[in-house]
């Protein structure tokens, strides 16, 4: 062990339950420091994997080790007009670093105010009726507002400090600061947004909702104009922070000379459980053991025709009709703070790629029609065990959908292409050998919008190629998934706006 250069004690290893100071107390004694030493908890994580399950921390000294920050004192020349369009992580952390240092930007979202979104969406889940503005991936916040909140990433970028202190300092659990796998809940994050706007509009921040980005003008490799709802505007600089769900906003784009490429993506469906089970499996004799976590899984599996995996797991957590179209079905899941639902969900997905990008887009809503239009709006929901024999259920066994307004016990041959059914299949299979078989298992599809089908090709400016002043930013821009590594691209983008140099 011993302090590393940067004040680091890493790979504590600690029985499971001790609270941070008894940690730190004991870390401290390891190394034999004095317990006046100012030490903090940096990290623990849960190991589960022995018979005996512990907790690994990193303590960190606090009179060496210092989180990556920025000075907001400093100043940086012209203070450009900047439009953000789209207030997802993105779009939000891009607005709250310009705001912080004096930019006062505006932000255009084409979705409303979280609080009025709530409603829109409560009612599509009991209803059925969509808005299709205002909804689980359009409005303030973004698609992961009615999430899990998950700020898991595997992108080691010292911008997540700030993001993850950033979101405590708005009101979110300390907690998130040390867990390994840090989680805000839908209910908590709903709040933080608020904060986080409130103070950007304190900031000189202007928010602009119900609007949308409909169209922009290139003359001569430069953005000229921006059109928000029609209407011709002008700025220095447009972060285009839209999200993977905007299918006319990315239509709107490739109409324009800027370079877009290819970018596979996935498709699939989530798989539902107990989570009670995946306790067991995961936790073994400890399930009953300890007072542990809801246990979470990660499955991947290479196969010839490409990988099929699992992603966003949400421990105690619900299916969700995440649709923004109509006549279109998408699935997504979320969980609250406590993640105290009954069930576990974890979305399964194959890789796919496309010719081109329009084929790309052609490709999802296919299949998000074609699961519309079996149940009209009812998604349709298989078993585990019959969906890996090719046989249609009749009844539901002990795991029971979550989805609202509801599902129907459906054959998926419709939804997929052939050689996509045939990836889940036998990824679905090897998942009941290497982790969890339970025959009962609920799938429901389709899984569409985890990641961008495209990438809007950006150079060392962090400009579109062929649209000077146009940033096409965070996950819809194919530079970021999941809600970490969405913020931290916003910071990015903004960085370079402003003119901070930075890696
Ligand atoms: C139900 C659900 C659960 C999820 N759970 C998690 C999770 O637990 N952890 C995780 O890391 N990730 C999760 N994700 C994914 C995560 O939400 C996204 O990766 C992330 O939100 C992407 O951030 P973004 O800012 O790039 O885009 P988005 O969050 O998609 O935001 C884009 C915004 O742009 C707006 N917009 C679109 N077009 C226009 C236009 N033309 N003009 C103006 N505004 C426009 C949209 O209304 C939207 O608000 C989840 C997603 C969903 C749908």
């Amino acid at each position: 062990m011993g302090v590393d250069k940067n004040g680091l004690i890493r790979d504590v290893r600690l029985p499971f339950g001790l609270s941070d100071d008894e940690a730190v107390a004991e870390a401290l004694r390891r190394e034999g420091l004095s317990r006046s030493s100012k030490a903090f908890v940096l990290r623990r994580s849960l190991d589960a994997r022995r018979k005996e399950i512990s907790e690994v921390f990193t303590i960190a000294l606090s009179d060496i080790y210092s989180d990556f920050s920025y000075d907001f004192t400093e100043e940086y020349g012209k203070k450009k007009k900047v439009l953000i369009t789209g207030f997802g992580p993105a779009g939000l952390f891009a607005a709250y670093l310009l705001a912080g240092y004096g930019f006062c930007p505006t932000v255009a979202e084409r979705g409303k105010p979280v609080d009025e979104r709530v409603k829109d969406v409560e009612l599509f889940w009991k209803t059925g009726i969509l808005d299709h503005e205002s909804n689980v991936q359009f409005g303030e916040g973004g698609a992961g507002t009615f999430s899990d909140g998950k700020l898991t990433t595997r992108i080691n970028d010292k911008r997540c400090r700030f993001v993850l202190n950033t979101f405590v300092g708005f009101g979110a659990n300390k907690s998130i600061l040390s867990a390994a796998k840090p989680h805000i809940g839908t209910d908590a994050l709903r709040s933080v947004i608020k904060e986080m706007r409130n103070k950007i509009v304190s900031l000189g921040g202007e928010i602009l909702y119900n609007t949308k980005l409909t169209d922009i003008d290139i003359e001569n490799g430069r953005l000229s104009s921006v059109y928000l709802n029609g209407e011709r505007k002008q700025y220095d600089a447009l972060i285009l922070a839209t999200g993977n769900g905007a299918d006319d906003t990315y239509k709107m784009l490739m109409k324009k000379s800027v370079a877009i490429e290819n970018k596979p993506f996935s498709v699939g469906f989530r798989a539902e459980f107990l989570q009670s089970d995946i306790n067991i499996a995961a936790y073994g004799k400890n399930a009953d053991k300890y007072d542990l976590p809801p246990a979470d899984f990660q499955f991947f599996t290479h196969l010839k025709e490409g990988t099929v995996y699992t992603f966003c797991m949400c421990p105690g957590g619900y299916v969700v009709n995440s649709s923004s179209d109509e006549e279109r079905l998408v699935t997504n899941g979320m969980s609250y703070s406590g993640r105290n639902g009954s069930n576990a969900n974890a979305a399964f997905l194959a890789t796919v790629s496309a010719s081109d990008p329009s084929e790309a887009l052609f490709m999802r809503r296919k299949i998000e029609r074609a699961a519309y239009s079996l149940h009209g709006g009812k998604a349709p929901a298989t078993l585990v065990k019959n969906f890996t024999e090719g046989t249609v259920p009749t009844s539901f066994g002990h795991v029971l959908p979550t989805f609202l307004p509801g599902v129907e016990l459906t054959a998926f041959d419709s939804i997929f292409p052939k050689n996509t059914l045939s990836m889940l299949r036998q990824g679905m299979k090897e998942f009941g050998k290497r982790f969890f078989y339970d025959p009962q298992g609920v799938l429901t599809a389709p899984e569409t919008r985890t990641s961008a089908p495209m990438r809007i090709v950006r150079d060392d400016s962090f400009c579109a190629v062929g649209a000077y002043g146009l940033y096409p930013c965070g996950e819809g821009a194919g530079y970021a998934g999941g809600i970490m590594s969405s913020a931290v691209d916003g910071l990015r983008v903004a960085e370079k706006i402003i003119g901070i140099k930075s890696d």
